[in-house]
């Protein structure tokens, strides 16, 4: 039967039906481990019964309101992130992409506040910010951009992880008033860059008086081993976005301000309908408090360093592969030849990875992974990656 679904995504010939921690169970019963977790969403794992009891308990209280009322579970949401972060304030929506719209608008503002009439943001090349027509204008990434024109005015890209750069866009243009960020470039090929070189840009954004904006939406809530990847900076930035692995599978979004970035977003400068609605609030702070509750971001950097370790050492002898990094539960395999199919081949194996920047094989496992799981995982992954850099066996 032929799908009417718009074809917007390369889908794989496999359907799931359920899911448990770190695996899942297609419709043929057959079960997959999951080292993806729906692009780094499910990070507490599939099905867990935290997320599950706060869903069902808040959906038999209410779904929804609108935010022309007070909602008591995005005012405590907004205070464990406000907690967390060490922001000030919260403003919430349903996706990266928009929670990125958001610090955008923030962006912008801070910029006419100056007098500045187009107010213009550093982004950076092969960062991924998003879909809407503002987010992928600020995408470094051609073929995300491509057949979109006219894209948004008001961008300007430099490498990543190059602070000279940003100086140099910085002397010439006196209309930047924000430098926007991924503290590891997920899309882009788990692109970790040198250690100080989101210090580095605080700085600068401290004395040019831009905005430092975060893009945490892959690298946020645990992931790489702290909250949120910018804390291993110990830094704050003026605007931060979460969303993916806020819900664990159920969508929300959030852009967080401090200080002079805080107060922009006044009565009548931006909505949404669903925005933090008491079913998305109640569910992320069962995310939040399980995440405390069970120690869980604690493991997250010797779970990952076990995984590169293990993969270093079972595929040392593998030339074709070029590097192993990872910063916490956000990890890169590096293969001299593009390896896309690997992500098929890997599926019929029962296990669930993604390529990304064409070579490199990105692992985003459920925090929440056991030894004995991180163990299959890497002997699983060594073994294909083994079998398909081998030419005879090919
Ligand atoms: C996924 C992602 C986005 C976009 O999030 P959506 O929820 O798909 O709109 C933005 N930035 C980064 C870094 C991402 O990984």
């Amino acid at each position: 039967m032929t799908s009417h679904i718009m074809p917007t995504y390369g889908r794989l010939p496999i359907t799931f039906e359920r899911g448990d921690g770190v695996w899942l169970w297609d419709q043929t019963d057959k079960r997959y481990l999951d080292a993806l977790s729906g692009i780094a969403v499910c990070n507490l794992g599939h099905a867990h019964p935290s997320v599950h009891q706060a869903i069902c308990a808040q959906s038999e209280k209410l779904l929804h309101t609108s935010n022309l009322y007070g909602i008591a579970s995005q005012e405590a949401l907004a205070d464990q992130l406000i907690i967390k972060s060490e922001m000030d304030n919260v403003f919430f929506c349903n996706s990266g992409a928009e929670a990125n719209e958001a610090a955008i608008k923030i962006a912008r503002l801070y910029g006419h506040q100056q007098g500045i009439d187009k107010p213009c943001i550093i982004a950076m090349e092969k960062s991924f910010h998003g879909r809407t027509l503002a987010t992928l204008s600020a995408t470094g990434n051609p073929k995300v951009q491509e057949g979109f024109s006219p894209l948004l005015e008001g961008f300007l890209h430099v490498p990543y992880n190059d602070i000279p750069a940003i100086e140099s866009v910085i002397a010439k243009n006196n209309t930047i008033v924000a430098i926007l960020v991924e503290p590891i470039q997920g899309e882009g090929g788990v692109n970790i860059p040198a250690y100080n070189y989101l210090n580095q840009i605080r700085q600068l954004c401290d004395q040019r008086g831009l905005l430092m904006i975060i893009d945490e939406i892959q690298t946020g809530i645990g992931r790489t081993g702290k909250f949120l990847a910018y804390q291993h900076n110990s830094i704050i930035p003026d605007i931060c976005t979460v969303a993916k692995a806020l819900g664990n599978g159920v969508p929300i979004g959030a852009c967080l301000a401090h200080g002079k970035a805080a107060s922009l977003l006044t009565a009548g400068k931006h909505g949404s309908t669903f925005g933090g609605n008491p079913l998305a609030c109640s569910t992320a702070l069962a995310v939040l408090e399980t995440l405390d509750k069970d120690n869980i971001i604690q493991q997250v950097e010797s779970k990952g360093a076990e995984i590169t370790k293990r993969l270093s050492s079972l595929l040392k002898n593998n030339t074709s592969v070029s590097n192993i990094r990872n910063k916490g539960l956000m990890i890169g395999i590096d293969l001299d030849s593009p390896c896309a199919e690997l992500v098929t081949t890997a599926q019929e194996h029962g296990l669930l990875i993604n390529v990304t920047a064409e070579k490199t094989i990105r692992l985003l496992p459920p925090l929440i992974i056991n030894s004995e799981q991180i163990e299959l995982l890497t002997t699983t992954l060594s073994q294909l990656i083994e079998e398909f850099t081998t030419p005879c066996k090919k």
